[in-house]
């Protein structure tokens, strides 16, 4: 199975993503959570992406789509991998393609977690106050929901056409949702 979900900063997509690696037995791979190791072992790339990061925009492509072309070689993602927060930009779906069919590989699927703005914007700052997340504030949550509509939202209508494209409602309890991503996947051919 070869995953990715996107959604929206605060959809829930890292909580979805260990649910569904773990059903399917295959790793989660989010990008965001890479970076911020990266970030606290201050190492080159780690201080490459912080300024970024803090700021609430994007790490640059050509530095995230290396680090996902080395984590995507590693053995554990032969029997496939759920990415979590990659591909974010156009460019970086083009990458991931690449990687795939260098490989005579492509994606199954790609879920969209939906969840509308005035909605993930109190989750995020609550999320500040219990994980104190450096861009949980206010003026970079706002940011980082302005570059997911530029640089993110246009990706969902490339996967769309695609006809690989689910999307599964994020509102309501975790397990609920877990439950409508997996009926989701459940008609997905590999
Ligand atoms: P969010 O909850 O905002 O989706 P993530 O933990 O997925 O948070 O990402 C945090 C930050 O890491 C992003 O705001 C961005 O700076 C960086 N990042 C994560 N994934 C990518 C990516 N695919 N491309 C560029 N930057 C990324």
């Amino acid at each position: 199975m070869r995953l990715v979900l996107v959604g929206p900063p605060g959809s829930g997509k890292g909580t979805q993503a260990k649910l569904i690696a773990e059903h399917f037995g295959i790793p989660a791979i989010s990008t965001g959570d890479i970076f911020r190791r990266n970030v606290a072992g201050e190492t080159d790339l780690g201080v490459q992406a912080k300024k970024f990061m803090d700021s609430g925009d994007y790490v640059p492509d050509s530095l995230t789509n290396a680090m996902v072309r080395e984590r995507l070689a590693e053995a554990d993602c032969e029997p496939g991998f759920l990415l979590d927060g990659y591909p974010r930009t156009i460019d970086q779906v083009d990458a991931l393609d690449g990687m795939l069919s260098e490989q005579g590989r492509r994606l199954d699927a790609v879920v969209e977690l939906v969840a509308p703005a005035d909605e993930v914007v109190p989750r995020l700052l609550l999320r500040a106050e219990t994980e104190g997340r450096a861009d949980d504030t206010e003026d970079v949550v706002r940011r980082r929901l302005e570059v997911y509509a530029e640089q993110t939202e246009p990706l969902i209508d490339v996967y769309r056409k695609q006809g690989i494209l689910l999307d599964v409602d994020g509102l309501g309890e975790i397990p609920e949702v877990a439950d409508r991503i997996r009926a989701a996947l459940e008609g997905v051919s590999r």
